[in-house]
């Protein structure tokens, strides 16, 4: 894919000297485990790229795809389909390697009845909130359950029955009997298997209990004979739980858990919770909204692949806190289509102009190059014609001293075609401009000074007569703050939106050449910014999404010193 050497951390480093120590033999198995009840964003490719980056590392290595769906309340299969197809997308590939922990349900049940027969697990009685209150602090133990002393083959009938479905929700669990006075606190008796009474999107009708995450994360790693569990560190604490399942049950060559440092990204967040809603409650148009951290809303916005990857690379894996700018990954996706964008020309804020000179009637061709930076790109025919739109914005009728674009009686190049120079404005009732008059040079053709005089802007056009209008989406971040740690508390999510995070312009002219263009292309306007093909474009109406706009506030950050 690219030829810059692989990544280092410190979990690279582990793995390595695992490989040299002969610990698993040398195999190297790593997993990626979405859980389907949402799409993925840009926090799971980090993790993507270093679970399947690893086994494309290490000759032999290979990288799971488990469906960590142990949960039946938000799973669906449309998940499972989104994060498939998402994950190819961004280049990985899990060959045979597809696995969902719901196919261990029959295993885990049997797993935790050979605990129950060893002693280490126990039927209880307390309700959630009673679990809760006897938990006790980081400075305070716990208290046992009245239920802890509970006979073996008590526990084992209670267990068969909440299995078939005898007991209520939430009248019982099955608890690791470890240690109610543990300096962590997961081990304090930890609920194992929970009794919910609802239909598995999988598994259907079969199961009135389901395992908890602790339980069937390390053992779902264990069946698969995954060596190295990467996970986030929120889990840290959670390791001597793992560990502890894994050793009781005498699980051999026990999988490894390894904790590293989550992605945030600011004026954005990853929590599901929140992103389900942003898309339950209608503010915004979608999973894939081009605004929302996902990968399909990324896909839609015109991120490329590479780009996110390159990102995820870039930012490294570390074991502290950290909050990555927004125009970090910005800059990795302008870099990307810098050098793949056809280049096109559009307007969004149209000003017309007519040339005196110029003979009224269909006009001429010009050849316009499609990427300066790929000669294979080869070049297309622009049409020009004596009616033109340029950006009002490039035009001022009192400049100040640096504003180097049209103004009255001063020339300007028209990219590709030709200098004009503004001899009258053309004003309405309010004093507003509507229109210039213009002359042009034919001795400038093709946009070539004829005598080495200069000029000092060169500006986009649109021909009005052969013009397509197109729809503009332009986008914004998702977020009105910058640290996505206010977006947990908040209460309405409206209010979280930056309100400049979309802003839709009509009936801009673009060049022909686009009336059908495919949807998922992303393009360079010239001097606007980087924009992809909606997919509610249809043939001649195109819509285009901004991608990210050109200028490079992240280089700029750099070197100022702040990035
Ligand atoms: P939930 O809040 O529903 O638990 P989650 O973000 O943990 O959501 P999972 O589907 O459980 O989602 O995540 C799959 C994998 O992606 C996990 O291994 C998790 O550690 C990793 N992951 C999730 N969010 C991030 C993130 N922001 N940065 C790095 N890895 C992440
Ligand atoms: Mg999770």
């Amino acid at each position: 894919m690219d030829t810059s050497p692989p990544p280092s951390d410190f979990i690279r480093d582990i793995i390595a000297a695992d490989i040299a120590s002969g610990r698993y033999g040398g195999r190297v198995v790593t997993r990626f485990p979405p859980e389907p009840n949402g799409y993925l964003h840009i926090g799971h490719a980090k993790s993507i790229c270093l679970n399947f980056g690893i086994a494309a590392e290490n000759a032999g290595a290979v990288c799971h795809l488990r469906f960590d769906d142990t949960n039946p309340a938000a799973e669906d299969m449309e998940f499972v389909e989104s994060i498939k197809a998402d994950l190819r997308w961004l280049g990985f590939d899990w060959g045979e390697h597809l696995y969902f922990a719901s196919d261990y349900f029959d295993r885990l049940y049997e797993y935790a009845l050979r605990l129950i027969e060893l002693g280490y697990a126990y039927v209880c009685d307390l309700s959630s909130e009673e679990v809760r209150a006897n938990r006790g602090t980081l400075t305070e133990a716990g208290n046992d359950s009245p239920y802890r002393e509970r006979s073996i083959a008590e526990n084992l009938d209670l267990f068969a029955r909440m299995k078939a479905g005898e007991f209520d929700n939430g009248s019982r669990t099955l608890r690791a009997k470890i240690d109610m006075a543990s300096p962590v606190i997961v081990m304090r008796d930890p609920v194992l298997y929970r009794i919910q009474k609802m239909p598995h999107y999988r598994a259907g009708g079969t199961w009135s209990i389901y395992p908890m995450y602790d339980f069937a994360h390390c053992l779902s790693d264990s069946i698969e004979r995954v060596t190295h569990s990467l996970c986030t560190l929120e889990f840290a604490d959670n390791r001597a739980l793992y560990d502890w399942v894994l050793e009781k049950l005498e699980i051999p060559s026990p999988p490894r858990q390894i904790e590293f440092a989550r992605l945030n990204l600011s004026h954005t967040v990853m929590s599901k919770r929140i992103l389900r809603c942003l898309v339950d409650e209608g503010h915004v148009d979608g999973w894939d909204d081009p605004r929302m951290p996902t990968i399909s809303g990324m896909r839609r916005r015109g991120y490329p692949p590479s780009a996110i990857r390159k990102f995820c690379e870039g930012v490294g894996i570390a074991r502290s806190y950290n909050l990555v700018q927004a125009e970090q990954l910005e800059a990795a996706v302008r870099e990307e289509l810098n050098r793949s964008a056809p280049r096109v020309m559009g307007v969004l804020d149209p000003l017309r102009v007519v040339i005196e000179n110029y003979p009224e009637g269909p006009g001429e061709e010009f050849e316009a190059i499609n990427n300066p930076e790929d000669d294979s790109a080869g070049t297309r025919k622009v049409p020009f014609s004596r009616v033109l739109y340029i950006e009002k914005a490039d035009f001022m009728e009192d400049p100040p001293r640096k504003f180097y674009r049209l103004a009255p009686g001063r020339e300007v190049r028209l990219r590709y075609a030709y200098f004009i120079t503004c001899i009258e404005v053309i004003k309405d009732e309010q004093g507003e401009v509507v229109e210039l008059r213009c002359s042009y040079d034919p001795e400038s053709y093709g946009g070539n000074s004829p005598d080495g005089r200069k000029v000092k802007a060169t500006l986009h056009w649109v021909s009005a007569a052969h013009a397509v209008e197109a729809e503009f989406r332009l986008y914004g971040r998702l977020l009105k703050e910058a640290d996505p740690a206010t977006a947990g508390a908040a209460e309405d999510m409206s209010q979280l939106i930056d309100p400049e995070s979309l802003r839709c312009v009509a009936a801009c002219p673009v060049e022909p050449g686009l009336a059908t263009a495919v949807a998922g292309t992303v393009y360079q306007f010239e001097r606007i910014g980087y924009f992809c093909v909606d997919r509610d474009s249809a043939p001649g109406t195109p819509v285009f999404n901004r991608t990210v706009g050109l200028r490079d506030t992240w280089a700029r950050m750099q070197k100022a010193g702040k990035g």
